[in-house]
């Protein structure tokens, strides 16, 4: 049994209750968990609470040594933490070796900002005033996030939360506890106890509670859209602060102009990645009519290519999905696709090659339209719907034809089209020819329904600050607008 944290102990849960955490590749049984109950989370939240008292006056700059501490502690310890993810997520090793390097930077960056950001002075409203914006922490943070990237979405809401002088209860999904479990216990040993608490357990039984216990004024969610709403409903209760990263559905627009070579390799890889289990995640790509057989036909054959494996194989360019069930909505999608007139030109199944692993091989469909699941729900697999398009207004609003606006993508050098496409795309972030790429110092997050949330950047930071407005006179004496009028 792999113990859960509270207040600096490696504790089982009440309930004595696990669940098994499964290897993708090969569904065995890696490791149990405690199944955390309502019990173990009140635990949690006295331990962080208490600690929150005393952490709350920690200096910003001895907060920042501790943070850049535990990213020294996470750098010695590299080579363990992305075995981990490697074998509980299953996607290939340089793509865990790459989410480490950015749960560093971001531990860093945070550690940085924390010595300087505490508000803002204004000009006073009166002679003899003082006034100013303090941003204060808010005390208890529910840090609750999927199996996708399970230390960098815990980094993007762990590393302001802690820099900002809030304490913490981290909450890992059940396909991917182990890393968390890992980096608390290798890199947050030297922080005091009840700073940092982990949580493990099923979402409604072990995560409602989080969100629902009154001593925990902050809830920022990595997660599906559907939970994400529920999540919110229970918040509105106690008008909590929510801070929702929901799901997406992000088109790819290829521009009459784009090189096609080029773009194929850009759509797989923004398609692919992770067997295309990012939040921004191609999932819809739109051609000019004129491209669609080249386009297609060219990436059938660029998909064709890559190497489905194990993600622990150095030769693996795409490993399983974490989960049988997400296997299962994909082929989902594409039965549905199919079904609605859709052809399959690459992939569209389970690859015979491997009869345990929860792979699909990575599948390119045509004759798609937006009746189709795989054009409006998140499918977050490795499959790529192609469309074609008349004109850039065409583009523009099939891009924007979706409940979600989370990311969007456009391959062109036509500076006009690049252009319209930023200023009338509805989506959190835009990229410009080279997709998926991050910069710690700009916010991340999305529109409509893939949520209400910024994270990295100064707007990440905010997110854990409540904000006081502080009005100080250096003069006592009665102020002539007081009764008698
Ligand atoms: P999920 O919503 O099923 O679970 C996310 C987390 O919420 C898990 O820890 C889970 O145990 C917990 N949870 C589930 N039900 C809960 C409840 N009732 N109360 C409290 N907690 C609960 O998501 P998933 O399947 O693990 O992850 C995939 C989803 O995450 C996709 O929709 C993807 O788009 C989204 N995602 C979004 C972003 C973003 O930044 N917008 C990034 C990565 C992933």
């Amino acid at each position: 049994m792999t113990p859960m944290f509270i207040n600096g102990q490696w504790v089982a849960s009440e309930s004595g209750e696990l669940f098994d955490v499964l290897d993708p590749a090969t569904e065995e049984v890696i490791a149990q968990v405690p199944n955390g109950t309502a019990a173990d989370v009140a635990r949690a939240v006295a331990a962080a609470e208490a600690a929150f008292a005393e952490w709350r006056w920690v200096p910003g700059v001895e907060r920042a040594a501790m943070l850049h501490e535990a990213t020294r502690k996470m750098a010695a310890h590299r080579e363990t933490l992305v075995h981990l993810l490697t074998l509980e997520e299953g996607k290939p090793i340089p793509e865990n070796e790459e989410e480490l390097e950015w749960v560093i930077g971001t531990f860093d960056y945070y550690a940085e900002m924390a010595r300087t950001y505490r508000g803002r002075l204004l000009a006073p409203a009166g002679r003899s005033q003082f006034n100013f914006v303090m941003k204060e922490p808010y005390g208890v943070v529910a840090c609750i996030v999927p199996f996708n990237y399970p230390l960098l979405l815990l980094a993007w809401k762990m590393a302001p939360a802690l820099a900002a002088g809030n304490t913490v209860i981290l909450k890992p999904a059940n396909e991917t506890p182990l890393s968390t479990l890992r980096l608390v216990e290798l890199a947050f040993d030297h922080f005091p106890a009840g700073v940092v608490n982990v949580i493990t357990g099923d979402g409604p039984r072990a995560g409602e509670p989080l969100v629902t216990h009154p001593a925990v004024p902050v809830i920022a969610f990595t997660g599906s859209t559907a939970v994400g709403q529920r999540i919110a409903r229970l918040a509105a209760e106690r008008i909590k602060r929510t801070h929702l990263e929901l799901g997406g559905k992000d088109a790819f627009v290829i521009a009459p102009d784009a090189d096609i070579e080029t773009a194929i390799e850009a759509v797989a890889y923004a398609s692919l990645l992770n067997a295309g289990q990012v939040c921004t995640s191609t999932e819809r790509v739109y051609v000019p009519h004129r491209m669609v057989g080249t386009f297609a036909g060219g990436l059938a054959d660029y998909v064709n290519g890559l190497r489905l494996g194990p993600g622990l194989e150095p030769t693996t360019d795409i490993g399983p999905l974490a989960a049988a069930r997400f296997r299962e909505k994909v082929a989902a999608h594409v039965a549905d696709a199919v079904q609605k007139g859709a052809k399959v030109v690459a992939g569209g199944s389970r690859p015979g090659q491997f009869p345990r692993g929860f792979y699909f091989q990575p599948t390119v469909l045509i004759n798609v339209n937006h009746t189709m699941l795989c054009m409006r729900e998140e499918t977050f697999g490795p499959t790529i719907p192609v469309m074609g398009y008349s004109d850039f207004d065409e583009a523009i609003r099939l891009a924007n034809d979706s409940d979600y606006g989370l990311g969007a993508v456009c391959r062109t050098n036509d500076p006009r089209l690049a252009k319209r496409f930023f200023e009338e795309v509805r989506a959190g972030t835009i990229w410009i020819n080279d997709p998926l790429t991050d910069n710690y110092g700009g916010p991340f997050g999305g529109m409509k329904m893939s949520g209400n949330a910024r994270e990295l950047g100064e707007e990440g930071l905010e997110s854990f600050l409540e904000t006081k407005h502080v009005h100080w006179d250096f003069d006592d004496s009665p102020k002539e607008w007081w009764y008698p009028y």
